[in-house]
């Protein structure tokens, strides 16, 4: 082979490996321990035990006070208005988990959860894409730790980004508001107050699965809290969905296009200005 074939194929096998998903990281640990006489699951990533509370273990993000003004983004002229305020673009595109008209509330021109109602969700389905969100945490902050102000932003009906009042109330750092709930915390803590408006921009890309279900490439996600970077591009190492107190679910084969939900987490929420524009996964990808 001539140096420049060699060179030219070194270079390909380089972009080939660049191409491919390192699985081995972060390094996930499983062990399940007695608790009480049962069996009750933990999952550590990079050697950090999911929802772990001690800090100097997983230590808390530093707060950071987002600059003022206004949270309001207006949709750009390809955006898909899921939620503008009015009580048509309620009906018209959004259900609660049966297909049925949400019990989710029309206040002042913003979604309120409702105990009881169930998560909302979109009609229309999306895989990966760019959504922006507005989430306001009740005036008046009640309880603690996850059962304040708690709802969430699911991508695909699957991956959530926590909304939860961070606002001075200290809860397991990879749940806190900007967590990928239970896999990864947010760099920085920048909640705005009880009651005020805030942002998430969301750029998520979906994660692929093969023919038997297996995945092929995580989902990632970025995530801009009231215009603070939160999360980097991270992959997702695995499912958000609770699997225990210290364990979080795995990935679990679906559709290409699944719905936008809100969390019910019993807490009156708020939610306004939802739009999204849909990202093209590459052909290779599709
Ligand atoms: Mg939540």
């Amino acid at each position: 082979m001539k140096s420049t074939h060699l060179i030219i194929a070194l270079l390909s096998s380089t972009i080939a490996m660049n191409a491919a998903e390192d699985f081995s990281k972060p390094v996930i640990t499983k062990e399940i321990r007695k608790e009480k006489g049962k069996d009750v699951p933990y999952m550590f990533i990079d050697g950090v035990k999911v929802h772990e509370t001690d800090t100097t273990k997983q230590p808390l993000p530093p707060v950071v006070t987002p600059g003022e003004g206004a949270a309001m983004t207006a949709p750009p002229s390809d955006a898909i208005v899921l939620f503008d305020g009015s009580e048509k673009s309620l009906t018209e595109n959004w259900t609660d988990n049966k297909g049925n008209p949400s019990k989710w509330k029309l206040v002042n021109g913003a979604l309120e959860s409702v105990r009881g109602a169930g998560y909302i969700h979109s009609k229309q389905k999306f895989g990966s894409c760019q959504l922006h969100v507005e989430w306001a945490s009740p005036t008046k902050a009640e309880g603690q730790g996850q059962g304040r102000g708690n709802s969430g932003v699911f991508l695909m009906n699957n991956y959530e980004v926590q909304v939860l009042d961070s606002y001075e109330n200290i809860t397991y750092a990879d749940g806190q508001a900007g967590a990928l709930y239970g896999r990864s915390k947010p760099l920085v803590n920048a909640c705005r107050k009880p009651g005020e408006w805030q942002s998430y921009d969301i750029i998520f890309h979906r994660p692929l699965f093969d023919a038997e279900g297996k995945v092929t490439r995580r989902a990632t996600m970025t995530v801009i809290h009231n215009g603070v970077l939160i999360q980097d591009h991270v992959v997702l190492s695995g499912g958000t969905g609770w699997d225990g107190p210290h364990s979080a679910s795995e990935y679990s084969a679906h559709a290409d296009k699944l719905p936008i939900a809100f969390q019910d987490h019993g807490n009156p929420v708020r939610f306004r200005n939802v739009w999204l524009r849909e990202l093209q996964d590459k052909p290779s990808e599709k």
